[in-house]
């Protein structure tokens, strides 16, 4: 981070979220957790370094108490919990380099945060619970700098009742029971943005998702290892759902490069969801999205989609959301393409006749935070992936597409960087310039001739 970019607001999107001041490297969260009472007690230990010098450490936590805070295991002059913010300020400022371990106490009743987009973060469920993070939710549940250029690992450890399953991101590492306490071990190794961290927990069992043998990733000689989760009752209905996502997958595979992590796993929660959502290495759905209809499937495929767009590679601000969602909803015109429904080409003309007849009143390369995830965004943004493929050609459209994962795997991205992996790989076809290319679409109001 250069030191010109210290101390500013870290996303003009989400004031009060996040700092550029230091980078976590490591969240390690020991949660316990009572379904019944919705209580959360509380143990956080990060684990970042300092990119200026720092008198006060800034995090963003919401709605919870804050019991204790030491940093390398001493205690700190004071800390200061006021609305979203966890001001501590340690008995010396850490200069500019120095890494630090953070210890944080903190418990209470967690409740969803009220903002621009509705209610974000913990949420309960008729019997369970539901972590839905974009883009401020993060605060709801562990201290953190909660911003989407800010990537770490992440470590949980989490007891609940028994009879419950927790689903966090990354790997199963352990599963214990004591009394009627069972605690869930994951790691996150890859690194996540906080919004992406979550939990679900509920009455669900979990199963392997079995496909065809052309779900193996041929070029890494693995098949990606697919979980459903879900209330038993609701289990056959999302195995049909879901039937073919394997064939998703591996058509995401050849079209985007690898799947970026160890496993994919799909939660279905025993409540309806307005919409599903993106975690890293996992998705959520609701009952109400397990059809096999078009509706549906492309839900499904737009989900698994951010897999590679969103949480791999993650935008450095909210205002290049459509790096996310443009490329996430040309991912559902892929699938609806390989899947033999209609071509890409005629959901992006049907896609284009419903924005002309929409208000042409939002730029899409930066919509404001308001309407960061308007419909617009998704599908302009989606014209504009199809504007580069029609300029570069399918070869080289296609290359840029694995060149741009490969590149830019686990990191943060901007437009800008889109536009120099796609001038690199497409440079050669007569009249190619990316920035020129996506200019109409995400700079200027008018909607553009397709
Ligand atoms: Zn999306």
């Amino acid at each position: 981070m250069p030191a010109t970019a210290a101390h500013g607001p870290a996303d003009s999107y989400t004031p009060g979220h996040g700092s550029r001041d230091y980078r976590v490297s490591r969240y390690e969260l020991d949660l316990d957790y009572r379904v019944s009472s919705n209580r959360l007690a509380g143990h956080a230990t990060i684990t970042a370094q300092a990119s200026t010098t720092l008198a006060t450490v800034v995090l963003n936590l919401a709605g919870l108490r804050v019991q204790k805070v030491q940093l390398d295991g001493q205690r700190v002059r004071r800390f200061v919990h006021r609305g979203t913010q966890l001001i501590i300020t340690p008995e010396r400022p850490l200069p500019a380099g120095t890494w630090f371990s953070l210890d944080i106490r903190y418990g209470g009743t967690p409740a969803p945060q009220l903002g621009n987009w509705g209610e974000v973060g913990w949420e309960e469920l008729t019997d369970g619970v539901l972590v839905a993070g974009q883009p401020t939710g993060a605060a709801s549940w562990f201290p953190c700098n909660d911003h989407p250029g800010q990537k770490a690992s992440f470590g949980y450890t989490i007891t609940t009742d028994a009879n419950y399953r927790v689903i966090c991101n990354g790997v199963l590492v352990s599963h214990s029971a004591k009394a009627s306490r069972e605690t869930w071990v994951f790691d996150q190794p890859e690194p996540m943005a906080s919004y992406l961290a979550t939990v679900q927990i509920g009455r669900y069992d979990l199963r392997t998702l079995m496909f065809p043998a052309d779900t193996t990733d041929h070029r890494a000689g693995r098949p990606v290892l697919q979980y459903l989760g879900a209330p038993p009752a609701l289990m056959a209905k999302a195995q049909t759902a879901l039937a073919r996502q394997g064939e998703m997958m591996e058509s995401f595979e050849t079209l985007f490069g690898p799947y970026p992590f160890a496993t994919y796993t799909v939660v279905v929660a025993g409540d309806e969801l307005e919409i599903p959502l993106e975690a890293q290495s996992l998705s959520v759905l609701g009952p109400n999205h397990l059809t096999q209809d078009w509706e549906s499937q492309r839900l499904i495929a737009h989900e698994l989609a951010h897999q590679w767009f969103g949480n791999s590679l993650t935008a450095t601000t909210w205002a290049d959301i459509w790096l996310h969602e443009g490329f996430a909803c040309y991912a559902e015109w892929l699938w609806s393409e390989a899947s033999g429904n209609s071509t890409a080409a005629d959901r992006a003309g049907a896609a284009w006749r419903g924005l002309s007849v929409s208000p042409q009143d939002l730029m899409v390369g930066d919509p404001g935070p308001e309407s960061m995830f308007d419909d617009r965004v998704y599908k302009r943004g989606a014209l504009a992936v199809h504007a580069l493929r029609r300029a570069a050609g399918d070869g080289p459209f296609f290359s840029f597409l694995r060149a741009w994962t490969e590149e830019y795997r686990f990191g943060s991205v901007t437009t800008s960087d889109l536009c120099g992996t796609a001038d690199r790989i497409c440079g050669a076809v007569p009249g190619f310039d990316a920035r020129t290319i996506l200019t109409p679409w995400l700079y200027r109001l008018p909607l553009p001739a397709l």
